[in-house]
């Protein structure tokens, strides 16, 4: 066979180089959008048109003591149109658009309590817009913090802003009455109760999203160590353990469903040689070159596991021994036909054999393996069904 002609893929390039989605056009494929960030725009943009409807009414009907109110909620709805538009059009990116809503909603609402602390409004009038407006927008934001930010980085925010506002609060009812002695008992209640409620809140959000956090790292760390486990590390298939498990699964359902179910061991030759000529770590990088050339060139229900050293196996179910030889055959040439960077040619032999009835995986693989001997036999970079 020639060794230098080159494989037909498109582009010229060897399949272990072609993205999986490269259409051929040379094109880079569109930039996909994160989910994540789409569930968040889609979530934000509906609470804003639920959430906007209200302001107008809140506007009309606020007393004209709360002149705060009169003149800052037409900014917000403003802010919130402007939210939308942004939300909407993707002109500015999500993380940035959700720290300036939080910076601008707590500058509101605690500029609110600033604002009546500065006109000194009367106790009845400041009971009822902190009741109303001022703790279920500090409860909300809590919530908002927890949805932008890292847990701990929400919590310190959540704590500045309680503080703030407990300070705001606690300042104007001790100018308002003149002082400690002036603040009645049933007023001193009222501010605990008030806050505590609020403390509360924080509490239980940061400590739902702790434990939310606490899960997601479990989950992540479980899903790492369950792919460690079962990969090969070098070039990313199925390990040895996993891929044996793989071939009792196929094997059962092969047996079940009556289908056909074939594997093809190959093993590289003269393997030695580019590991003492070019070093270990170009071998490395041949066998990663390896795994993923026939890895391109394999059905998404195929199964790619390094078997050892320079070795593999393809599992490749609803397949008989004639179509697995012409698979076989087919891979063999991709990895003698191309070659990896900076190296030459690589040869592979392959033994193929298919599912008997009452076969074991040791039966099975005992027949591929003895194709893949008799192919070293016969002189490498072939073929061979065992008898
Ligand atoms: P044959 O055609 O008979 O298979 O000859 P060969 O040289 O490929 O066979 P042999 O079993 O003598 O050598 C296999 C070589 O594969 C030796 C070993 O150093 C190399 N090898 C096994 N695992 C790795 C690996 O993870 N990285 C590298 N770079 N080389 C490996
Ligand atoms: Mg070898
Ligand atoms: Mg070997």
């Amino acid at each position: 066979m020639e060794k230098t002609a080159q494989t037909s893929t498109r582009n010229g390039k060897s399949p272990a180089e072609a993205p999986p989605d490269d259409p051929g056009t040379g094109e880079h494929p569109p930039s996909r959008r994160d989910p994540l960030e789409d569930i968040k725009r889609r979530v934000y943009l509906a609470s804003l048109i639920v959430g906007f409807p209200p302001m107008p009414l809140l506007w009309a009907t606020a007393r004209p003591e709360e002149l705060f109110l009169r003149v800052g909620l037409p900014v917000l709805m403003a802010s919130c149109l402007w939210c939308m538009w942004a939300l909407w059009s993707r002109r500015v990116p999500l993380g940035k658009l959700e720290r300036l809503v939080f910076a601008a909603l707590s500058i509101f609402v605690l500029g609110q309590l600033a604002f009546r602390l500065s006109i000194g409004v009367g106790w009845e009038v400041e009971q009822t817009s902190l009741t109303e407006t001022t703790y279920p927008m500090l409860a909300i934001l809590c919530i908002i913090a927890q949805l932008i930010f890292d847990t701990r980085t929400a919590f310190r925010l959540s704590l500045v802003l309680f503080g703030s506002a407990l300070a705001l609060v606690g300042a104007g009812a001790l100018l308002r009455e003149g002082g400690p002695a002036g603040v009645s008992l049933e007023q001193a209640a009222w501010i605990v109760q008030q806050n505590a409620f609020l403390a509360a809140v924080i509490a239980l959000v940061c400590a739902t999203s702790h434990v939310k956090a606490q899960l997601a790292r479990q989950r992540t760390l479980a899903e790492a160590m369950h792919r460690l486990a079962h990969t090969d590390p070098l070039t990313g298939t199925s390990n040895r353990r996993s891929v044996y498990a793989a071939l009792r699964r196929e094997m059962e359902a092969a047996r079940r469903y009556g289908k056909p179910l074939s594997v093809l061991l190959f093993d590289l030759d003269h393997f030695k040689r580019i590991n003492d000529t070019y070093g270990h770590s170009q071998g490395d990088a041949a066998l990663r070159w390896i795994a993923n050339t026939v890895r391109s060139l394999l059905r998404t229900t195929d199964h790619l596991g390094r078997w050892g050293g320079e070795e593999f196996i393809v599992l490749a179910p609803e397949t008989d021994l004639e179509q697995a030889t012409l698979l076989a055959e087919r891979l063999r040439e991709a990895i003698s036909l191309d070659q990896p960077p900076n190296l030459p040619p690589l040869t592979a032999s392959f033994g193929t054999a298919t599912h008997r009835p009452g076969d074991t995986p040791e039966d099975l693989l005992r027949r591929a393996d003895e194709g893949l001997y008799r192919a070293k036999a016969r002189g490498r970079n072939r073929t061979e069904t065992a008898a």
